[in-house]
């Protein structure tokens, strides 16, 4: 036996039983005549306590010697101690040793292994193992299996049926790049891993599976923008016989049970915003609600003065920033630097000052009078000692770079608590979206979702105006799940891929399958993937999903650690019938 008991567990209630640990060195306090060791596994961390007086010289030469991170076994006698350590749960007792074993020993660890390391993402990420075993990681890896526990159990309790769907498939159309296997066995032929398992999910309705979902890994070979990972997880979800109102009212019951057993916090109904109220309210279809600094839209308000750069502007726009008077005349120009930024993108900013007596003083004094600054304070809700930051320009960017301003100061403000959660759904996304640099529609969500009723005849007319059945799951400024209620149908399908640009013969060729199984009774299906991994890193109050995923990817999409993708070798190239055609 290794262990009678783990490093966490043993109270002043256990003095005087013998008890048998295993685990690693955390350190080792050598007095000489006495010498403390931390013990340390999953559970936590027991002081060992060796001295010349009771332990045998042999042990004691042992003991001596151990390195950090050494795996040890232990037999002793569990003893009260007489100065406790009030920080630990342990801390109370100390295992006096009477037997030691060396189970292995270990090289010196590349970092500390402290709640703060002292090591840097690259090596903590190449020596992930070592990683695994800090508070952070270990923590997050045990927080995610609560979630996705109670995951299972909710929506099993509902009637959900947990089905394995393929990862061999054919492209799926979820908006990124395939990533590809080459088939040994169908020469020149290739599956792609799923960017979602979504047209397997709807099969499973056609196969009456009428509740169905997975939790489920998901490629997408895009470029990896910050904290991204190339294989990500999804809680995928479908139902059959489901409106759009049922499917909001089962995952928002289940988002609302993950918030009370994970966080203790009881949330009573989910506010719900039309995707056009997003934009306009907060620039950005997935708004943190936890604080306000709603968009004032504020043309009716300035274009009937002579100051060009807003009465050329499609929209202006401004916010008011809580106490933002306060702010000096260096500050702002720093925050007028800041949306100027390549990232941001904003040609500028007009601000104006809500002075305590309730005047104003702006940056365009010259254009607008104090009646005219008024009604910009009143559009944005500005109260005197605020500051109205004002933009302007085409709709689409100035929203996008009014939102990052929003999100920026708001961080700064300390307006976005990770303990406080705000969900919201967004609903009535647009069905298609312009590809400015096409000049292209795609779906916004993807082909298979149904556009709201009676809407279909407009994607002749004014495609970028239909509606779909589509709705988002927001937390704190992040979707944490999308999905829409699909077309079940295959003429409406087939009307939806003309739109999008497929040839009958693409259409058939990517989604003959679906449009097949569509005329053998399809019923009415909709559904739902949240992304895990987000979700439970918002859930654990952290920003990056990295240290709830146990051996994540760099940037650059690599496994740093078994040093993935690597070249593979001729007789494997030739045996898949591959050549390479490197660049360089
Ligand atoms: N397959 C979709 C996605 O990955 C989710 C859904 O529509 O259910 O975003």
């Amino acid at each position: 036996m290794y262990r009678s008991h783990n490093c966490g567990e043993l109270r002043a209630s256990h003095s005087n039983t013998e008890v048998t640990l295993s685990g690693w060195v955390q350190g080792v306090r050598d007095k000489g005549f006495m010498i403390y060791i931390d013990l340390r596994d999953r559970y936590g961390i027991t002081q060992l306590y060796f001295d010349e007086e009771r332990t045998p010289k042999a042990i004691m030469e042992k003991a001596s010697k151990l390195g950090r991170e050494f795996v040890i076994q232990v037999k002793g006698n569990v003893t009260e101690r007489a100065s406790k350590n009030p920080n630990i749960p342990t801390g109370d007792i100390e295992v006096v040793v009477s037997e030691l074993t060396i189970l292995n020993s270990s090289l010196v660890p590349p970092f500390t292994i402290e709640d703060k390391t002292d090591g840097g993402d690259d090596l903590r990420m190449k020596y992930r193992y070592i990683d695994i075993r800090r508070n952070p990681v270990k923590n997050s890896l045990i927080f995610r299996s609560k979630v996705t526990q109670a995951v299972r159990n909710y929506l099993s309790n509902d009637g959900f049926i947990e089905v394995e769907t393929p990862y061999l498939i054919k492209s799926t159309p979820e908006g990124a790049r395939d990533f590809v296997v080459p088939s040994r066995m169908n020469e020149g032929q290739f599956y792609a891993l799923p960017q979602s398992p979504q047209t397997f999910k709807q099969l499973l309705m056609v196969g009456g599976m009428d509740k169905y979902f997975q939790i489920v890994k998901c490629f997408r070979d895009e470029d990896l923008r910050a904290d991204r990972q190339p294989e990500f997880t999804q809680i995928d979800c479908e139902m059959a016989f489901v409106e759009q109102e049922d499917i909001l009212n089962v995952f928002e019951g289940l988002t609302r049970h993950l918030l009370k057993e994970v966080n203790g916090v009881e949330i009573e109904k989910f506010p719900r915003m039309l995707y056009d109220d997003a934009m306009r309210l907060y620039g950005n279809d997935k708004p943190d609600i936890r604080f306000g600094m709603e968009f004032g839209e504020l043309n009716a308000v300035t274009q009937h003065k002579d100051f060009g750069v807003f009465n050329n502007a499609e929209l202006v726009v401004g916010i008011a920033v809580p106490g933002g008077n306060s702010y000096t005349r260096k500050e702002i120009d720093k925050l007028i630097d800041w949306v100027k930024r390549p990232q941001v993108g904003a040609l500028g900013m007009i601000y104006s000052r809500c002075n305590d007596d309730g005047s104003f003083k702006s940056s365009v004094d010259k254009f607008y009078d104090q009646d005219d600054l008024a009604k910009w304070a009143e559009v944005t809700g500005a109260k005197p000692g605020d500051l109205v930051c004002v933009l302007s320009g085409e709709t689409n960017k100035v929203r996008a770079q009014l939102s990052a301003l929003r999100m920026e100061l708001a961080t700064r403000l300390g307006l976005r608590d990770p303990k406080v959660f705000a969900p919201l759904w967004v609903i009535d996304f647009p069905l298609l979206e312009l590809d400015e640099e096409t000049g292209h529609y795609h779906a916004m969500h993807h082909p298979f979702t149904s556009p709201k009723p009676g809407q279909l005849e407009l994607l002749d007319t004014n495609p970028g105006d239909v509606k779909a059945n589509a709705y988002d799951l927001v937390l704190n400024g992040n979707e944490i799940g999308g999905g829409s209620i699909r077309i079940h149908d295959k003429a409406t399908q087939a009307i939806m891929l003309k739109h999008l640009g497929f040839s009958d013969e693409d259409a058939r060729a990517q989604f003959g399958f679906l449009m097949d199984a569509f005329e053998y009774g399809a019923p009415p299906h909709g559904g739902l993937a949240f992304g895990l991994d987000r979700l439970v890193a918002i859930l654990g109050g952290q920003e990056t999903i990295r240290d709830f995923i146990a051996f994540p990817k760099n940037n650059s999409g690599r496994d740093v650690m078994i040093d993935a993708p690597a070249p593979i070798d001729d007789e494997q190239l030739k045996e898949l019938s591959l050549k390479l055609n490197l660049k360089s």
